[in-house]
């Protein structure tokens, strides 16, 4: 029978089947980094157990590291002290730390791709939401929270329930000015923040097969705002080809044999889902929240939608959305003025991203009552912009050029919102007080169109700004 490549990656690694209706599943990577790993070390401390794959174990510092200088010790005592605890675990179990003095720091979804680490017909886990971005790839990638760490840690496995698949094909051609930012936030939009519980999300379609493998992982990063699981498009040429050569993939011989495997993984022609959804990516605009939660979300060229056009359920969320957000129903999004321009984050921190958002950054200059700033996903990624001259482009717009992490993503660092700022930001998720201000508002968007709505002052269509430049 035609197999999934949820089925091919659940059955190699299912250890056993539990009495519970969970499957004790064998995590092929796990990533860690300085937020959600600390108790589950002192966990394995007090029980005095091991780290037993720590080969299988990568960490780095992503989200308490701050970007406007990473000299040490940090001002932030809390920073520090998170920083010192990850280094002392790393040592003391024996687990590869990636931070600045390797020049491999970054976002830990940003680096586990970067360095080949990522590959496809894996399980990978990390004390992260945002884990599902590896699904990219063509693997089986879900954030888990303290205590799951702890597991991993300890056994290398996990139990938990296989979820039930559905497929997303996007066809069609996304026209200048549609990013793969704006594909995920349509289907959060088309299917709800809910409409992926007890799923995983394979994506698929014409689309997605012409895209590269960052804007693969920009869609699957945000398959959790969607309620899924996990997410994943099936390993292809463009996979193979992004992997060939990264320091931790596999080298020469072990490559081509590594390939072979992993194309024997994809979803075969006539399997099984649960559900297919479709849609013609031909027909998307830039899309941009208006809400408190990623489904929340209109093209650019539309008008805050009013109450009763939601279902009954989620006529209670869009009336809070409306209060705390201070837009009225009916008004169009563009022209919403914005205080703070943010790109950058595990969703929108790679070289790609910022090309894109340089090439709008080029055309003007950031107004002068907004706050705009660029941060790298990673290191690496810092080293490339820099070498394509992208800093100087914007900081030459205006914008202030940081160092990587992940910023104003959480704000769990300097970098934050303050009182009811707005926030045109390329992460993903537009939560009351995501961005470190308890009354801080987010409108989610790709990176061109934050870099469009900087040097606008406002929410701006990116495809205007854009004209006439052969985009
Ligand atoms: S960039 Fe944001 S979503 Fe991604 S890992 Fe960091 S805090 Fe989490």
């Amino acid at each position: 029978m035609a197999k999934t490549l949820l089925d091919k990656v659940w059955d190699a690694h299912t250890v056993t089947e539990l009495p519970s209706g969970q499957t004790q599943l064998f995590i092929g990577l796990h990533l860690v980094h300085e937020v959600t790993s600390p108790q589950a070390f002192q966990m394995l401390r007090e029980l005095k157990l091991p780290v037993l794959y720590p080969d299988r174990t990568v960490a780095t510092v992503d989200h308490i590291i701050p970007t406007h200088t990473q000299v040490r010790p940090f001002d932030d005592e809390q920073a520090e002290t998170m920083m010192r605890e990850i280094e002392r675990n790393c040592r003391d179990f024996g687990i590869r730390l990636f931070d600045r003095s390797t020049g491999n720091q970054g976002i830990v979804h940003v680096i586990g791709p970067e360095l080949g680490l990522t590959q496809p017909g894996l399980t990978i886990a990390c004390g992260d939401s945002h884990t599902s971005t590896h699904g990219a790839f063509g693997n089986v990638a879900f954030g888990i929270g303290t205590s799951q760490v702890r597991d991993v840690l300890a056994s290398q496995c996990l139990a938990i329930k296989k979820p039930k698949l559905r497929r997303i094909e996007v066809g069609g051609t996304l026209p200048p000015g549609v990013y793969a930012k704006d594909v995920i936030l349509h289907i959060i939009r088309m299917l709800g923040v809910k409409g992926g519980v007890g799923y995983a999300y394979e994506y698929a379609g014409a689309v997605l097969d012409r895209m590269s493998m960052e804007e693969r992982m920009t869609v699957c990063n945000m398959s959790i705002e969607a309620g899924a699981r996990c997410g994943y498009v099936n390993p292809d040429q463009t996979t193979y080809d992004y992997l060939g050569g990264r320091p931790l993939a596999p080298q020469q011989g072990a490559f081509e044999r590594a390939v072979a495997w992993w194309q024997s993984m994809a979803s075969e022609p006539g399997a099984g889902y649960d559900d297919v959804a479709r849609l013609d990516g031909s027909s998307l605009s830039p899309v941009v929240t208006w809400g408190i939660n990623p489904g929340q979300a209109i093209g650019v060229d539309e008008s805050i939608p009013r109450a009763d056009s939601f279902p009954a359920d989620e006529r209670e969320v869009a009336e809070d959305a409306y209060g705390y957000m201070d837009l009225r129903p009916g008004t169009p999004i563009a022209g919403t003025r914005i205080d703070v321009a943010f790109i950058g984050s595990c969703t929108n921190g790679r070289l790609s991203d910022l090309r894109e958002a340089a090439r709008v950054a080029k055309l003007g200059k950031v107004k002068s009552h907004v706050k705009a700033i660029v941060v790298p996903g990673s290191q690496e990624v810092a080293r490339q912009a820099e070498a394509e001259g992208l800093d100087e482009v914007f900081r030459a717009s205006g914008f202030e050029w940081r160092l990587p992490g992940c910023s104003m993503c959480l704000a769990m660092n300097p970098d934050k919102l303050v009182g009811r700022q707005v926030c045109a930001s390329s992460s993903n998720r537009n939560f009351k007080g995501r961005q470190g201000s308890p009354s801080g508002r987010t409108l989610l968007m790709s990176p061109a169109m934050v870099a469009a709505a900087a040097i606008e002052g406002a929410v701006s269509d990116v495809r205007r700004i854009l004209e006439g430049t052969g985009r």
